[in-house]
């Protein structure tokens, strides 16, 4: 007899959340994934996208798709704080700089669609973007709440928590591999145990395309990112409670974007303020193994950008210790997620291309949606979504 209805394979930002729709919905559903390591340099296991503390979320996206995403996420936050009791969102805005004039009018739609009181601003002056600095020839603009940022780690939590309220079941397993039967998928996990289920999510972000490489090729790759965390004095922290987040559109030579969230506490109890960037050219991790390496080591080659633009955006702000940490992004060529079907009992949903933490509620419910429809059954277009074949 199959145990489940429905097993969602990685319990990360997406799985989380397809979980608690699944069990929403009705169904019988276990999230399958383990947690953070405890020691990254000493971890054979799955790593993750999300584990840290700040996110940005937002409404405004040159992207019509990802705007649509975050607008029906962000709508979600209060309802997933409700169910699981724990607070995830801190709604304090997001400051946008781009070499202008001109440079922001690319938000102009999801302002006017989503309704967001978009300002520009003049960025000395105004005490909305206090302490961040850039040059004069920047545009500078103002996103009010409930843009702000998230605590990915307590997003996951919380998610985990509201389905597990719902009545799904959770297991803390790695995933080896999937088999096809008759009537279900077989879950095989690395300590010995199979699960079996009538559908399966597969959510394992960077992971994907290795997990189900015996399967079918998924054009999902693991790039390298890394963040630097700027430690502030609690007193600092204090004073900063309502700065913004930031995203600097930079977009020339080999920076893309600079993104900063304000002081956080982490789990070690320090509070940092964490900046990352997107450049070129961007670097492919070709397999688990080169992952994991990449993920346990120290992003040597990231250390003086990042500690140059941290210090060019805060000038003014002291900073107890500074470490750089590495990261990934599962990019996919269209740059949006990938949520669709690989047969059916098979299904995908991950590609989260350095956006989805604010949107994976979502995708999480897109991907339900056509697990429990059959169909494509959403207002979006499914080829957004669709693994190109
Ligand atoms: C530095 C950085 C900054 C970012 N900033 C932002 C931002 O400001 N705003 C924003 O919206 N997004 C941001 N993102 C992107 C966001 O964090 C990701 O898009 C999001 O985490 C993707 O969610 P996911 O569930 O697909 O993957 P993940 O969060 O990586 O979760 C995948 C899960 O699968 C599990 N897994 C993998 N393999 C297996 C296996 N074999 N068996 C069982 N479980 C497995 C992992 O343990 C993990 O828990 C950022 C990403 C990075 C790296």
């Amino acid at each position: 007899m199959t145990d489940h209805e429905i097993a969602i394979v990685g319990a990360g930002l997406i799985g989380a959340a397809a979980a608690r729709h699944a069990a929403l919905a009705g169904l019988d559903v276990v999230l399958i994934g383990p947690g953070e390591p405890a020691d990254p340099t000493d971890h054979d296991g799955p790593f993750a996208s999300h584990h840290d503390s700040g996110r940005i979320t937002r409404h405004l996206d040159s992207s019509a798709v990802w705007a649509e995403l975050a607008a029906r996420s962000i709508a979600e936050y209060p309802s997933i704080a409700a169910a699981s009791g724990s607070e995830f969102h801190h709604p304090v805005g997001v400051l946008w700089a781009d070499r202008g004039p001109g440079g922001l009018d690319d938000l102009a739609w999801s302002s006017e669609q989503y309704d967001v009181a978009f300002e520009e601003i003049t960025a000395g002056d105004d005490p909305r973007a206090v302490p961040w600095r850039f040059s004069d020839d920047h545009a500078v603009g103002f996103e009010p709440a409930p843009a702000g940022y998230i605590d990915p780690r307590r997003m996951v939590a919380a998610q985990r928590a509201a389905a597990r309220a719902a009545g799904a079941t959770t297991d803390d397993g790695v995933v080896e591999h999937l088999t096809r039967g008759h009537d279900d998928v077989t879950i095989h996990l690395r300590a010995g145990e199979e699960i079996t289920a009538a559908q399966v999510i597969v959510a394992t972000g960077a992971y994907t395309a290795f997990l189900l490489r015996s399967i079918v090729h998924l054009p999902i790759v693991p790039i390298t990112a890394a963040i630097i965390l700027g430690e502030v004095t609690p007193d600092v922290a204090a004073a900063l409670h309502t700065m913004p987040a930031m995203i600097h559109r930079i977009g020339d030579g080999d920076y893309v974007d600079v993104y900063a969230v304000p002081p956080v506490q982490y789990p070690d109890g320090r509070w940092y303020i964490k900046l990352g960037a997107e450049v070129l050219p961007e670097v492919e991790l070709r397999s688990s193994a080169a992952v994991n390496e990449w993920m346990a080591g120290a992003a040597d080659e990231w250390q003086s950008h990042l500690r140059t633009s941290l210090q060019s955006v805060l000038p003014d702000i002291e900073f107890v210790s500074t470490a750089v940490k590495p990261c990934m992004y599962a990019r996919t060529p269209t740059h949006f997620p990938f949520v669709d079907r690989i047969d059916d009992r098979l299904f995908v949903a991950a590609g989260g291309n350095g956006r989805a933490a604010k949107s994976a509620d979502a995708i999480g419910s897109l991907v339900v949606s056509l697990t429990s429809a059959g169909r494509w059954a959403d207002a979006f277009d499914h080829e957004v979504f669709r693994v190109p074949r």
